[in-house]
């Protein structure tokens, strides 16, 4: 299986040391997707921080489905999203450019963050998520 790589279309990509990297290839296409420097009309992503993928989390999890079906990502351009989201506006517009764009890819599953929480694209309740994105695939 695809390790995600320390670099993805320009982007450098950092990980927690628990990470790790080795994922299904429906997460590795929807990061090839997701992460670009010009995703974010006016902005560029330089950066982000990848703070789990196949790990620290227990079944059912996606993340440690499969071959790893999920990925957190809680910093952009070296800024948490649980400081800078709602005080930096590149952060806040990179942060929900990932959100619609992952909600573009045909086999996404769940996308939770601080801009929205969608299961299968529907509207989906639950707490947490204000301080990273959580995307999984099916
Ligand atoms: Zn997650």
């Amino acid at each position: 299986m695809p390790d995600i790589p320390s670099k993805i279309n320009g982007v450098t990509i950092e990980f927690s040391s628990s990470v790790n990297k080795s994922v299904g290839p429906r997460i590795a296409d929807a990061l090839n997707l997701v992460v670009k420097t010009n995703i974010a009309t006016g902005k560029v992503l330089n950066k982000l921080y990848i703070s789990s993928a196949n790990d620290q989390h227990k079944s059912p999890s996606r993340h440690v489905q499969g071959k790893g079906k999920a990925v957190d990502i809680s910093r952009i351009n070296g800024m948490k999203l649980s400081v800078y989201y709602n005080k930096d506006p590149a952060v806040k517009a990179i942060a929900n450019a990932i959100q619609d764009e992952f909600e573009k890819y045909q086999h996404r599953r769940e996308n939770f963050g601080p801009y929205f929480k969608k299961k299968l694209g529907k509207a989906h309740t639950m707490s947490g998520h204000g301080d990273h994105i959580h995307l999984s695939v099916n």
